[in-house]
């Protein structure tokens, strides 16, 4: 199965990204808050264009969660949204006309080498004129005048992203469930701590050395992003180990590389959390396991420096059992010890990767999973609470990536979550889904 392809929107602050992003998605709101501390703000949707599955993904709302000058602010944000994208939405205001932040932003977005729709937004009555005719200047062609407020111009714009994208039209509940035929890489991340070895694993993958270069000086060559075939599937790797080492002079090295991982946990399809055998599970690669959890992403767990380890056998049961103890959100992960040096175990990496991705997009038909609940409450009944005993009657699986599942019960607020963590492991196992998080949602129904 193919992911679908992404689309990024591009911009500088206020010229109504989140409004189009809304807009697009048909989500209210772009943000939600799940994880304080951390990422307030989940900017990648899925969503239906005329027919055809898509990614968007929004890049506003970043501007207040770094520090730093606005010009490198904008500058990282947008980066790694463009290399994950395959098209991008360049959106002005009409009706301020182009600043040089739209000019430096569109320099960005040229030097990605990605696909561009230009997008004149706010341009309902006829303030937007001058800016529409302005836009012209970035060299992107023709804008397509929108207003994402009032929503005005969207099918236009619609029909050019299909158009970009080689996509076509497809009317509702005409093969509408089927995700394009091209194949979309990937989206693969490795992180892990300092010194775990993400260079050297970068490396083995890569088979030579990386070339030093980005699309424009001044672009770190980090966050470019490399194209690669795994067992006949393309994937597109994203390294988090250059940008570390960049950073080190100015900011403690820990920190730094904690907020890659977590930039690249959100563009990424499935993270590979490389560990060192050495000094297994330590803090920080609990917390990056729990962040592509929460996030939702698929997950392997690559174990490095194999060659150092005397007792292989005593260490990788070990591993395991830790592992179940410290991330049990996704039991089963699959593991792959390996030594990035030699390239010992790094063909079994490919394996692993393709393996949790496809979990991630795997779509339980509703028969085998209503048969399997009848199986699952003959085996533990619900309990009675408050004297009554509490009824699911019928399970069905909306989406996936990952595979979230709606169950439909007489009083989902008193079910306790023992139980549903048994219906979770049970699930996952029925339908051999190691290591992907899974959504078991519970809805009100007789
Ligand atoms: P972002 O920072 O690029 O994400 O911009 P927002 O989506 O937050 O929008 C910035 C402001 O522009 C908000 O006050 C929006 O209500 C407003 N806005 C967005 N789209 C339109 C539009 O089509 N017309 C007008 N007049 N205002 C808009
Ligand atoms: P990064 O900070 O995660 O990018 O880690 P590096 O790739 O720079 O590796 C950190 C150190 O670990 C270097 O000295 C590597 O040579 C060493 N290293 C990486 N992989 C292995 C391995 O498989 N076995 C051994 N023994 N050392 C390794």
């Amino acid at each position: 199965m193919s992911s679908p392809p992404v689309i990024a929107i591009i911009g500088r602050p206020n010229v109504g990204k989140s409004t189009l992003f809304n807009r697009l998605t048909g989500k209210r709101s772009a943000l939600v808050s799940d994880m304080p501390g951390l990422t307030r703000d989940r900017r990648e949707e899925e969503a239906d264009l005329a027919g055809n599955l898509v990614t968007i993904v929004d890049t506003a709302g970043l501007e207040q969660a770094k520090r730093g000058s606005i010009a490198e602010r904008m500058r990282q944000q947008s980066e790694a949204a463009l290399a994950a994208a395959d098209l991008v939405l360049f959106v002005i205001d009409a009706r301020e006309g182009i600043t040089s932040d739209d000019k430096s932003f569109s320099k960005l977005a040229r030097a990605s080498g990605r696909p561009i729709v230009l997008v004149a937004n706010k341009s309902e009555g006829r303030a937007g004129e001058e800016g529409f005719y302005a836009a012209y200047e970035l060299g992107f062609g023709e804008p397509v005048a929108i207003s994402a407020e009032h929503g005005e111009g969207l099918s236009d714009l619609v029909g050019e992203m299909l158009a970009a994208l080689g996509l076509k039209y497809v009317r509702p509940g005409e093969d509408a469930e089927e995700p394009p035929a091209t194949a979309r890489p990937i989206r693969v991340a490795i992180v892990g701590r300092p010194n775990a070895g993400k260079s050297t694993l970068v490396n083995a993958i890569l088979g030579e050395e990386r070339m030093i270069t980005g699309p424009e000086p001044g672009l770190t060559r980090d966050s470019v992003p490399s194209d690669l075939e795994w067992l006949g599937r393309k994937v597109r790797l994203f390294d988090t180990a250059g940008l570390r080492r960049k950073a080190k002079i100015t900011e403690a090295a820990e920190k730094l590389s904690a907020s890659d991982a977590i930039r690249a946990i959100r563009f990424a399809e499935v993270v590979v959390l490389l560990i060192d055998a050495e000094r297994p599970f330590e803090h920080q690669d609990l917390t990056i396991g729990d962040l592509v959890t929460e996030e939702g992403r698929a997950l392997v767990i690559a174990v490095n420096k194999w060659d150092l380890v005397e007792d292989k056998q005593k260490t990788l049961k070990e591993l395991r059992e830790t592992l179940g103890e410290r991330l049990s959100q996704v039991p089963g992960v699959t593991l792959v010890p390996l030594s990035a040096l030699s390239g010992r175990g790094v063909d079994k990496l490919a394996k692993a990767v393709l393996d949790a991705y496809d979990s991630w997009n795997r779509r339980v038909p509703t028969p085998s999973l209503n048969r399997w609940l009848e199986e699952a409450l003959a085996r533990h009944s619900p309990p009675a609470v408050s004297g009554r005993r509490i009824k699911l009657r019928y399970i069905t699986q909306p989406s996936t990536r990952p595979p979230t599942f709606v169950a439909f019960c007489s009083r989902p607020e008193d079910l306790p979550k023992s139980y549903i963590r048994y219906l979770t492991n049970s699930l996952r196992e029925a339908f051999d889904l190691p290591g992907v998080p899974l959504r078991l949602n519970l809805r009100k129904g007789e």
